[in-house]
Order: C-alpha cells, then sequence, then structure tokens
C-alpha cells in the first residue's frame, strides 16, 4: 500500500533537473511527504523537492 503510494507520486513530478534540466528517474530516490532532498546526477546540485499530499489522488498509474 505505502509503495504504491510513493510510485503514484513520483509520476506527478517533471523528471528533469531545475538547475541543467537533466532527466531525473525519481525511482531512485525515497521521495515522501514533505521536502525531499535531491541530487542531481548530472550537475550535482542539490535541490528541494516538495511533495504535497493532495499529490497522491492523482489518476495517472502507468509507469516508465
Ligand atoms: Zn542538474
Amino acid at each position: 500500500m505505502k509503495r504504491a503510494f510513493e510510485e503514484h507520486l513520483v509520476q506527478k513530478f517533471p523528471y528533469s533537473c531545475p538547475y541543467c534540466n537533466h532527466t531525473i528517474s525519481y525511482d531512485q530516490f525515497d521521495l515522501k511527504v514533505g521536502e525531499n532532498e535531491i541530487k542531481c546526477p548530472s550537475c550535482k546540485k542539490i535541490y528541494i523537492k516538495v511533495v504535497a499530499p493532495s499529490f497522491t489522488e492523482g489518476d495517472h498509474r502507468s509507469r516508465r
């Protein structure tokens, strides 16, 4: 249940770094509701990805 919850969250994110626009797979991060530190594997900069609880109510289940 919790795992599906997290996968659902991930689908809502743009898959790119805000600094260099490098495509990032959030599957490798343990995203949780609140603030998540994401380190870009390309430019090595760290940014905060905020996950809002309301994002769990999406209707996209497909994975890439
Ligand atoms: Zn980057």
